[in-house]
């Protein structure tokens, strides 16, 4: 049985005092639930106060990125302990916007993944194919590549502690959401690829997440899907009822 998580990705919005306060609201009405695991990931800046009011609590802090290196000459960037060290129990790598909007590869996003396990932090790596790899029939082949070139070098008990979300680049920010049979198609491949590059067992264990317009009333139909474990939630982690709405359909799922 895999546990299904459902991650927030802030992006770089809310200003602090928002960012407290919607961290207080969601401490306060997602306390009953003990079915899902649930996280946060905020702007650096403000991952250590959050972390503060998210201690003891049922939501896990996670950063939206972190460097690959220890420490150094490397301004501007964060390293994994630091990140651990301000509490994050996850990390995002690889997401659409910074392989686009920044230029991260595969084989950066590979070092970083390596980076974020030696921290004993959980990594969510991304992938997805854009609206024109789609159209022109490579999903497959583009998501399979991603997931091949970032998970490089990995231990099957890396691979365990690896968590995958497979975002549709046409499907992030745009409202525009994969239908629940374009998802569960692509997490069955991503799942059989790990077998073929793990096993079976291990396969069957990795944590596969949808991300790309999730909100509260499309949530119970994609979270249904047999090989979807959980969402990575744009948009609809900015406001309380929305997210909580997501995480609340995530418990009433029974698979
Ligand atoms: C994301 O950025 O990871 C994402 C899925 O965004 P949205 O839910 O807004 O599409």
């Amino acid at each position: 049985m895999r546990r299904l998580l459902i991650a927030g990705n802030w992006k770089m919005n809310l200003d602090r005092g928002h960012s407290l306060a919607l961290v207080q609201g969601l401490v306060e009405s997602l306390r009953s639930i003990s079915n899902v695991d649930i996280a946060v990931c905020p702007p650096a800046v403000y991952l250590g106060e959050l972390g503060k009011a998210l201690h003891g609590s049922n939501i896990g802090l996670g950063a939206q990125n972190a460097y690959s290196k220890p420490d150094g000459a490397y301004t501007g960037e964060i390293s994994c302990a630091m990140v651990k060290d301000v509490g994050c129990r996850y990390v995002i790598l690889g997401h659409s916007e910074r392989r686009a909007i920044f230029g991260e590869t595969d084989q950066m996003v590979n070092e970083k993944l390596h980076a974020v396990l030696a921290a004993g932090i959980t990594p969510i790596v991304c992938v997805g194919e854009t609206l024109q790899e789609r159209e022109a029939g490579k999903t497959q082949q583009v998501v399979r590549s991603q997931s091949i070139g970032s998970l490089k070098g990995l231990s099957h008990d890396q691979m365990l502690k690896t968590v995958l979300a497979y975002e549709p680049v046409w499907a992030i920010g745009t409202g525009k959401t994969a239908t629940p049979a374009q998802a569960e198609e692509v997490h069955e491949d991503i799942r059989t690829l790990l077998e073929s590059q793990f096993s079976k067992e291990t396969a069957q264990k990795v944590i596969l997440l949808y991300g790309g317009s999730v909100k509260a009333d499309n949530a119970l139909e994609l979270l249904s899907e047999p090989n979807i474990d959980g969402a990575l939630v744009g948009g609809a982690s900015l406001k309380q009822d929305s997210f909580e709405g997501i995480v609340r359909a995530a418990s009433s799922v029974h698979k």
